[in-house]
């Protein structure tokens, strides 16, 4: 390799290093503005990481991705749960029926 490509490889990479670290700093800056939007008074709080976001947002998760796909699996294991607690009273109650029935009948 001459030290004319060697230079320019590192030229290239350096270029990139920056636009890198300037990316960050945006997407940074951009999450920080996007917080600042909703310091009002009235506003609730993603359930997931907790940022601020508008009072009326139903599900009550922000805009992130990985907060929507979080809520989506503890919605599903709440609503387990649910089925779970109606399900085996229920079981429960219907063996003492049968046991009952058997003893009368
Ligand atoms: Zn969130």
């Amino acid at each position: 390799m001459s030290r004319k490509e060697k230079i320019l490889k590192a030229a290239q990479k350096t270029a990139q290093e920056a636009r890198d670290a300037a990316q960050r700093h945006r997407e940074s800056e951009r999450r920080k503005r996007a917080r600042r939007e909703f310091q009002t008074p009235e506003h609730r709080h993603c359930v997931i990481c907790w940022a601020p976001i508008p009072l009326d947002s139903d599900p009550a998760i922000c805009s992130e991705a990985t907060c929507a796909e979080k809520q989506e699996k503890r919605e599903a294991s709440r609503k387990r749960l649910t089925v779970m607690l109606y399900l085996f009273p229920g079981i429960a109650i219907l063996l003492v029926m049968l046991q009952l029935m058997g003893a009368s009948g």
